[in-house]
């Protein structure tokens, strides 16, 4: 180990660094803006650390003075406002299916979105190629100051290897053994890129974009392909040692269930994903060939519901059982973590979210550890089926924008 004083050494330069965006970040949650004033009284800096930061932020172009506040006695106060337009961010969700390229301002409104087929049986280094050509595309569209992007975050789904910014064989990504994302998108970009799990990224849109009353404790439990979750505990991401944290799919909901590839049986992977719910619907006859396209899961799932909703009792019986291992998973992952919101979303809620909504809440209760503590608050997201890729775009606000206690702790 290096002796501490070299550690104390970088420390101070990363401090600035440290005050500088607790003060960004105090401006850009005061939807009203803020005085040097208030910021003092707010942060508790001095009024000289203050003023020295905010020219800072001023010459940078990150935050603008906004017209002057206040009446009665003294000086008006100039307000300062973060400047929407002072950086941007792309954001990509690379889905199985479907790839989302956004352009995000300061202030995480999406400005600028394409959208594309993910080619199949397709070489990996391809599909790079051609999420560099769209975010080349995005740019050109958008007229944006590239100088002004901060980067690139891109959303795969899991597994990762985050310290190598590798995709490390997710289920539906075939061929992906150990691609290097990160550099090789670096590389064909000439941007900073950061990976982040889809599942992840939507946890961190949630933080950045969500627009829910603030809660510095919860969970996003992402409905896709597959089911996954995002876990943020007092206000910080839990990305775990590869960031994979929260993976819930082999949670036991039914052991008489059916059998799944972990070796065990009725895990939420094989009795609540979208996959599960058609394939028993097409076991009761709820649903034929015919009524949905060529087994189309995501065919299958919306006619499931559309016929779950016209009153059919067994299509109801599918999706309340569902719900049920649902909210038993959800009360293992939040008994695990003392949470106090599950927020639902990713590209196959939707259709699922009145009927679930109905039916968790009663289901919950007897599950929960701190049922007479706190209450637990189940709602779906209020971003778009963007939530990945607009999380991937957050990632960059993060590194701009975050008072992260890393910050201090890093000494690179
Ligand atoms: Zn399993």
């Amino acid at each position: 180990m290096r002796g501490s004083h070299v550690r104390r050494g970088t420390n101070l330069p990363r401090m600035g660094d440290f005050n500088q965006s607790v003060i960004l970040d105090a401006i850009r949650r005061s939807s009203e803006g803020l005085s040097r004033v208030e910021l003092v009284e707010l942060i508790g800096l001095s009024p000289q650390a203050v003023s020295n930061i905010t020219r800072r932020l001023l010459a940078e172009e990150l935050i603008v003075e906004a017209g002057k506040a206040g009446s009665g006695p003294g000086k008006p106060r100039t307000i300062l406002r973060i400047n929407p337009s002072g950086r941007f961010a792309i954001g990509v969700h690379l889905d199985p299916a479907v790839m989302t390229v956004l352009l995000m301002d300061l202030m995480g409104v999406v400005l600028q979105r394409r959208v594309r087929e993910t080619p199949v049986e397709t070489e990996p280094a391809r599909i790079i190629e051609i999420i560099a050509d769209e975010v080349r595309a995005l740019i050109e569209e958008s007229s944006v100051d590239p100088a002004r992007i901060e980067g690139i975050g891109v959303a795969p789904p899991g597994p990762i290897d985050q310290p190598a910014g590798a995709v490390v064989d997710p289920p539906l990504l075939r061929g992906w053994s150990r691609v290097p994302l990160r550099d090789a998108l670096a590389e064909a970009t000439d941007m900073p890129v950061f990976v982040e799990k889809d599942v992840t990224a939507a946890a961190v849109a949630e933080i950045w974009a969500g627009g829910h009353e603030s809660t510095r404790s919860f969970v996003f439990v992402y409905i896709g392909t597959g089911i996954g979750s995002g876990i943020v505990v007092d206000g910080e991401v839990l990305r775990g040692t590869s960031g994979n944290a929260g993976e819930i799919g082999h949670i036991v909901t039914d052991s008489n269930g059916p059998e799944c590839s972990c070796g065990m049986r009725g895990c939420i992977a094989v009795t609540c994903d979208p996959q599960s719910l058609v394939r028993e619907a097409e076991a009761l006859g709820v649903l034929n060939g015919e009524r949905h396209r060529n087994g189309d899961v995501a065919d299958g799932l919306l006619r499931l519901c559309a016929i779950a909703e016209e009153g059919n009792e067994l299509a109801n019986e599918i999706l309340d059982r569902a719900a049920v291992r649902t909210a038993r998973a959800v009360s293992v992952v939040t008994n695990l973590l003392d949470v106090d919101r599950v927020v639902f979303g990713g590209p196959f809620w939707e259709p699922l979210a009145k009927r679930y909504l109905e039916v968790m809440p009663s289901s919950l209760p007897s599950y929960r550890a701190a049922r007479s503590i706190h209450p637990l608050e189940l709602v779906s997201t209020r971003i778009s089926d963007d939530v990945a890729a607009v999380g991937a775009a957050c990632l960059l606000l993060e590194q701009t924008l975050g008072p992260r206690a890393e910050r201090l702790m890093l000494a690179q």
